[in-house]
């Protein structure tokens, strides 16, 4: 028998929320998606270095002129997924106007990702696209009123992983919008989301973090630390704050170092070079995904030796702008100006290609290490007939 009596749902907070069967379901169902960021409480102010993004947010909550659906658009760890909940924060708060004072039950309740009227959804783990359903569940619950908030936020990350049916049905929604609801779309880049989405969306493009940011973002965070290794993970990350610390935690400083130094070694062997990453890196004990991610960072060391090397050969010949651009591997400079006297700048344009269309392939089913010799073999001979 339907039960006429709305459940009474327990809230994180302590407090009791009474909302109907059908809201409780869809409630439940979006809350638990996505991997949401780690805890870090943060006014808007705080956010590192999206100034533009502050100022227009914080005008248009003042002038109460939001658009009703927004991309945030940027490469990964420079704070979209942040920024959303921290904006939403600001337009719920209960005591400030213009930005959250992390105190009220509203910015504590979007703290802990349990707010009745802020939905999150994206890709599950190690899952190509968004489910199709996940995005049903959003365009069902879209219909509801907000329950206890002049608004309802959904938060749709990885919105740039949305096969053809889920981004169909996302525009739908977008289409025909219900007043008081804002959807945030967070994307790493805006080419893969469909154009009809974007044109019913405002673009909000978040920049990389200057380098001299994360190095003190991170020297805080490290105290001890070598200050050598942070210099390079700040460099590194590539204006990437939320990807820095893990460059550090996982000893990617040694296997760049590494990897480097193999690479210079003067009479380096393919077959040998590929043997060795294989037996260092590549432990057979890892899952494949553990192994494909393990090859993409090994790879990446390997093209940012070769941006590098780029780099150094434009240097020599222009000796002007590019001298503002920093190495990644500075302490190595020496040894990249000796390296460099045997490439030509096409051939080392041609090795970062080769390395850009090797990425392509490991996410294919083929076999790692089969890979790994390929992919050193292929450097090795574009290396090699630049000796000669
Ligand atoms: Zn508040």
């Amino acid at each position: 028998m339907y039960n006429q009596t709305p459940p009474v749902t327990d809230n994180a907070d302590g407090s009791y929320l009474t909302i109907s069967n059908q809201k409780t379901k869809f409630i439940q169902t979006l809350a638990h998606k996505a991997d949401l960021p780690a805890t870090i409480i943060m006014p808007l102010n705080d956010i590192l270095a999206q100034d533009h993004i502050i100022d227009h947010f914080k005008k248009a909550i003042k002038a109460d002129r939001l658009s009703h659906a927004y991309i945030f658009a940027g490469q990964d760890g420079v704070g979209k997924t942040l920024f959303a909940k921290e904006f939403t924060k600001s337009l719920f708060c209960e005591n400030d106007k213009n930005d959250c004072c992390n105190l009220c039950p509203n910015c504590i309740r979007i703290e802990k990702n349990c707010h009745p009227d802020v939905f999150y959804t994206g890709r599950e783990a190690k899952a190509k696209f968004i489910k199709i359903e996940d995005i049903r569940n959003l365009q069902h619950s879209v219909r509801f009123s907000p329950l206890e908030s002049d608004y309802k936020v959904f938060i749709i990350k990885d919105a740039d992983r949305m096969n053809e049916e889920a981004s169909n049905c996302l525009l739908k929604t977008l289409e025909e919008p219900s007043p008081h609801t804002i959807f945030i779309l967070i994307a790493n880049s805006i080419t893969p989301v469909k154009e009809t989405i974007r044109s019913r969306c405002q673009i909000i493009r978040f920049h990389p973090i200057p380098t001299h940011i994360i190095e003190e973002q991170l020297t805080s965070k490290y105290e001890s630390a070598d200050p050598i290794k942070i210099g390079w993970a700040s460099r590194f990350c590539n204006g990437s704050l939320g990807n820095a610390p893990d460059l550090l935690d996982n000893n990617y400083y040694e296997m760049n170092n590494d990897i480097v130094t193999r690479m210079i070694e003067p009479d380096m062997d393919n077959l040998f070079l590929a043997e060795y990453i294989i037996d260092s890196y590549l432990s057979t004990e890892d899952s494949l995904e553990e192994k494909r991610e393990t090859l993409k960072s090994i790879l990446n060391c390997i093209l940012q030796f070769y941006r590098d090397l780029l780099i150094v050969k434009i240097r020599n010949v222009q000796n002007d702008q590019l001298n503002k651009i920093f190495l990644l591997n500075e302490d190595r400079e020496t040894i990249l100006q000796r390296y460099v006297n045997y490439l030509t700048q096409e051939q080392i344009i041609n090795v970062i290609d080769e390395i850009l269309t090797s990425f392509k392939y490991i996410d294919f089913n083929l076999n790692i290490n089969l890979l790994v010799e390929n992919i050193i073999t292929t450097i090795t001979v574009l290396n090699s007939k630049a000796r000669q």
